[in-house]
């Protein structure tokens, strides 16, 4: 069984995905992980994430242990994660690694969960069940500033919202894999939902289709 979840940034997928996955007891990718593990190592290099050989060379020498780094969830990671992952040759060393999760999931499980961007349409188009969450630019920004401050991280609103459209703005209009809803996807928009809501209407359509 493999549960395909897509979305921009901030919009509950991770917290979805993770849940689904606890449910049905399946293996989760965050695949947004490789982007950000990606990002990091090319700044940590003192690197240019719009470096092209650099930052597919760094792809194609990420290890495990790049995927557990610290600071992979701060906002310069995220932007360099979205600046690396338009590299069509980043995608390309990145994607046998889902595939191969997708295929053989670690521990055994009998499927998994999977969440990014492009894990419905390219990674696993194949995919049974595949869910397209998304929520409103000024929504998602709130999750996101809520998120960064309870880290104890300095944000200001304004700032989150103009660096969440930048992000949607690259994901979605890139050449390669760019951010899209599958033809097949569920759609759920989850503005007006909580975490609780939004699990529970999830829930109902992979119920349904399994
Ligand atoms: O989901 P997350 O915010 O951690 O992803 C970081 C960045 O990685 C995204 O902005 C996107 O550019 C990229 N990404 C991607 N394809 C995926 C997952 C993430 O391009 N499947």
């Amino acid at each position: 069984m493999i549960i395909a979840i897509d979305g921009p940034a901030a919009a509950g997928k991770g917290t979805m995905a993770r849940r689904m996955a606890k449910h049905f007891n399946l293996a989760y990718l965050d695949t947004g992980l490789l982007y950000r593990a990606t990002g990091k190592r090319v700044l940590d290099q003192g690197g240019d994430a719009e470096d092209v050989e650099f930052a597919t060379r760094v792809a194609e020498n990420l290890t495990a242990d790049d995927l557990n780094a610290d600071g992979l969830r701060t906002e310069d990671v995220g932007q360099a994660a979205s600046k690396v992952s338009a590299i069509p040759g980043v995608r390309a060393a990145l994607l046998q690694f889902q595939r191969d999760f997708a295929a053989t999931p670690p521990g055994g499980t009998n499927g998994a969960v999977l969440d990014g961007r492009d894990i419905g349409t390219v990674v696993c188009p194949d995919a049974p069940v595949k869910l397209f969450v998304t929520a409103s630019a000024e929504v998602r920004a709130e999750r996101r500033l809520k998120e960064l401050l309870g880290r104890g991280s300095e944000a200001i609103y304004a700032r989150v919202l103009e660096d969440m459209k930048e992000r949607d703005a690259r994901d979605s209009s890139r050449v390669t894999s760019p951010l899209e809803t599958a033809a097949d996807a569920r759609l759920l928009d989850t503005s007006d939902l909580d975490a609780e809501q939004a699990f529970a209407e999830a829930l109902e359509f992979v119920n349904s289709r399994t």
